[in-house]
């Protein structure tokens, strides 16, 4: 499989998503001597290409007047980019946003496809991906044969693409069509779920979570001020949840979110199987628990063994000293 590899570029606000910088290293690293290039689609998408250019993609494409905020929508633009560019890849972040497209931009631009991906190698062959299945209790390696193929990253498996500046051209796809039916469900508002403090669960490179160990809703707190001296997201078990402590938004696990963050604090929680499951591709894992036979220190690298109440706030208390937040 050779020829040019497009990366969908996602903004947060008008800035390029921390996603979309570890799909522009995996898309460099992919296209080799091919050409990078971008494709970005709604209200920020031209204010993309000096980021895009600092990490030596050389061209955009810009969707005229395809929104964001739709993946079916989104795909006419993104499978459009692709055709232009003569693209045989498409990669994309792995958010909730790239995985939504990953398959109807597959259907559409009739590709094979894989989310999650951890690992991948293009050659003559295909492209060859590894990833998680099952919670992370196994690993799939498959390869996506044909000419073509689009993958979604699975957060935070790759480094962001370093800089190697380059001036980016940007080229307009103007009277692209999408179908109205793509258009017709409208969105009348967005209401954040949760404290809205901090990053989003989902792609926080740094989560703390806290379970039943808290005791009380009002001790959950520590929780938070640990999570907000590190600039982490705030997570629960299912016992937390469902006792009302705090939103089931907040919840990692089985029934709740999957995580894979850079590090994982888990705070007074004993590490059930279903808990387990959404966090253990955390890529470091560090266990506060009073119980030394408690199961999450089987999955964690650190394990303090300890009473929460006392080593939380010192915590706390260190990170903020070290990083002078008071
Ligand atoms: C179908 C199904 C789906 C589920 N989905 C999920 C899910 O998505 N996510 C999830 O989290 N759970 C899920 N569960 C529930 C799961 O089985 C556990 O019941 C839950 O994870 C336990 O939460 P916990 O670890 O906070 O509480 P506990 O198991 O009660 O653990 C509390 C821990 O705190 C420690 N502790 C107590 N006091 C202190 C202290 N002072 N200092 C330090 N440590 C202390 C204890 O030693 C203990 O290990 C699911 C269950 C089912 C059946």
């Amino acid at each position: 499989m050779t020829g040019p590899v497009l990366v969908v570029a996602e903004a947060r606000g008008p800035r390029l998503s921390e996603g979309s910088r570890e799909a522009g290293a995996v898309g460099r690293q992919l296209a080799g001597a091919d050409p990078t290039v971008a494709v970005a689609l709604g209200a920020s998408s031209a204010s993309l290409a000096p980021e895009l250019g600092k990490l030596g993609i050389g061209r955009l494409y810009v969707a005229d007047g395809v929104p964001d905020e739709y993946p079916a929508a989104a795909a006419v633009g993104v499978v459009a980019a692709a055709e232009a560019a003569h693209a045989s890849v498409i990669v994309l972040a792995g958010t909730s946003w790239g995985r939504d497209l990953t398959g109807r931009v597959a259907v559409r631009w009739k590709a094979a496809a894989a989310s999650g991906v951890t690992q991948v190698v293009r050659d003559g062959s295909g492209l060859h991906v590894r990833r998680p299945l099952f919670g992370g209790r196994a690993t799939e390696t498959r390869t996506l044969g044909g000419d073509r193929a689009v993958i979604a990253l699975r957060p935070h498996a790759f480094s962001p693409a370093t800089d190697a500046p380059v001036e980016p051209s940007v080229e307009t796809l103007s009277g692209l069509a999408v179908p109205p039916v793509l258009l017709a469900p409208h969105r009348n508002s967005v209401e954040p779920i949760g404290s809205g403090a901090g990053p989003a669960l989902g792609d926080a490179s740094i989560v703390v979570s806290g379970g039943r160990g808290v005791r009380t809703p009002e001790n959950f707190r520590l929780v938070e001020d640990l999570a907000a001296s590190l600039g982490a997201a705030v997570g629960a078990s299912r016992a937390v949840t469902d006792a009302g402590w705090r939103p089931t938004s907040f919840q990692v696990g089985q029934t709740g979110k999957a995580v894979s963050p850079q590090l994982y604090i888990a705070v007074g929680i004993s590490g059930a199987i279903q808990h387990i499951v959404g966090m253990v591709s955390s890529r470091v894992i560090v266990a506060i628990n009073s119980d030394a036979s408690a199961p999450i220190f089987k999955v964690a690298d650190y394990g303090i063994v300890g009473d929460l109440f006392q080593i939380v706030p010192a915590l706390t208390a260190e990170v903020r000293r070290v990083r002078g937040s008071g």
